[in-house]
């Protein structure tokens, strides 16, 4: 069977021109490796989209998913499978103290779709809800419109009403045009002038740690500022940690950093190290109450997918028997270090940001720090330096995922020394090239 041709011809390519696309061809993993029909091993130096947090072939993750599967493959939402409840008390183990009860989807996406929705219905008649402009938040039509990157842009004008853009806390290119600590966090007090004036806010929503638009880590103050801003206005506070959440910072979730609390927590990915599509949107227990003589008009055939279901909790009993918390602590701060001694020997390097198994490493090419490309280029399909050289990192036997000007560092959190230095080591290579482009 030629299945490049098939891929090709018959399925779609998301995001990006189908014109040249010209997969690998997968066929299995193990470990941190993935290999393709020829046999070449790849190191996984991002978890795919930041999602393979347990790294591929986990036989406890693996055999609960078999046995779910071989005794209640399905049952409708409408009914209790067991399951629904056993992965609903795992999470509360491990969730920040506020969430206490949990609608069930199968993606990111929805999860966020589903956060707007409580969050309007909760709020009602406020509606609006503030988002970033360096954000991500899904691809359906709440979710991209909350989004600020470009790809909000290919659906434009036909966004969803009533998204009103706050500014990110992105010290290396602060919009805002101020320099930190001198600053005094303007970018999160800004917020609080942004929601008197606007009035009819319902809700915020920001990823803790911006994911893919850059590992964008905030100062200290800004998250604790942000949601104090929010109780203060009475607006409820969401924390999108599909990307960020499941140890990924070397905490259950990123809140934990900051030891706050949101009244809306959204994640997908890591909740299953993506062995199963999931997406959960965790809410309050006030919110939870307001939903017992209000109805939840939502809801999906696969919602609570009792297969889907079943990783929830032999992922979480995972994570803690392999002590997954600290052993991301001490690759993180191995991994960061190795990172940072690359910007000293790389002029091309302009910045080296992150937290746990989690970090970006930001290209410029001038000492005015131009990136080597930008969303215009994504959006035109122009490959910019950085989508060049992931491609050759990909040959010589390393993945790793990529934004216009920066690579996304971030592997399943089972990773060991030796493997960092594999991803590292490769990436160094290349770099000499983006030296090289150094005006
Ligand atoms: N939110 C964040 C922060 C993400 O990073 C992503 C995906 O990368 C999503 C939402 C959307 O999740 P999904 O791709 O599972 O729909």
């Amino acid at each position: 069977m030629d299945y490049k041709k098939i891929l090709k011809e018959h399925t779609f390519k998301t995001w990006s021109k189908q014109k040249g696309w010209e997969p690998i061809i997968v066929t299995q993993a193990r470990g941190v490796y993935f290999y393709d029909n020829n046999g070449k091993r790849y190191l996984d130096f991002s978890s795919q989209f930041v999602n393979v947090n347990l790294g591929y072939g986990n036989e406890k993750v693996i055999n609960a998913i078999k046995e779910q599967l071989e005794t209640l493959q399905y049952i409708n939402p409408s009914f209790g499978a067991e399951i629904r409840a056993k992965a609903a008390e795992a999470l509360l183990q491990v969730m920040p103290k506020t969430i206490s009860k949990f609608f069930f989807s199968t993606s990111g996406t929805e999860a966020n779709e589903a956060a707007v929705k409580i969050s309007r219905f909760y709020k009602k008649p406020s509606y609006k809800i503030l988002a970033r402009y360096r954000s991500y938040h899904g691809s359906t039509e709440a979710s991209i419109s909350l989004t600020g990157d470009y790809r909000r842009w290919f659906v434009e004008p036909n966004t969803m009403n009533g998204v009103v853009r706050i500014p990110e806390p992105y010290c290396f290119r602060c919009p805002l045009k101020l320099k930190y600590p001198d600053c005094n966090i303007a970018c999160a007090n800004y917020v609080d002038y942004i929601i008197k004036q606007e009035k009819n806010v319902a809700a915020v929503i920001v990823e803790p740690i911006t994911g893919t638009n850059g590992v964008i880590v905030p100062p200290k103050e800004y998250m604790p500022l942000l949601r104090q801003i929010a109780k203060e206005n009475d607006i409820l506070f969401i924390a999108d940690e599909v990307m960020t959440g499941w140890g990924r910072t070397g905490e259950w979730f990123a809140v934990n950093i900051w030891g706050i609390e949101p009244d809306i927590l959204t994640t997908a990915k890591g909740a299953s190290a993506s062995y199963v599509p999931i997406g959960i949107t965790g809410v309050s227990k006030e919110i939870g109450e307001f939903f017992e003589d209000n109805i939840f008009a939502h809801g999906h055939t696969f919602e609570a997918h009792p297969v889907s279901l079943a990783a929830i909790p032999a992922v979480i009993e995972e994570y803690k028997r392999l002590n997954l918390l600290s052993h991301v602590k001490a690759m993180g701060e191995y991994l960061g270090k190795r990172l940072n001694d690359l910007k000293d020997r790389h002029i091309s390097v302009g910045d080296i940001r992150g937290v746990g198994l989690f970090w970006a490493i930001e290209l410029i090419k001038d000492s005015k720090k131009t990136p080597f490309g930008d969303y215009e280029d994504k959006y035109n399909g122009k490959l910019t330096l950085v989508d060049i050289l992931a491609k050759k990192l990909l040959e010589k036997g390393v993945y790793v995922y990529n934004g216009p000007s920066w690579f996304i560092i971030s592997p399943p959190l089972i990773i060991n020394k030796e493997e960092i230095d594999q991803g590292v080591d490769a990436i160094e290579e290349v770099l000499k090239d983006a030296d090289k482009e150094f005006l």
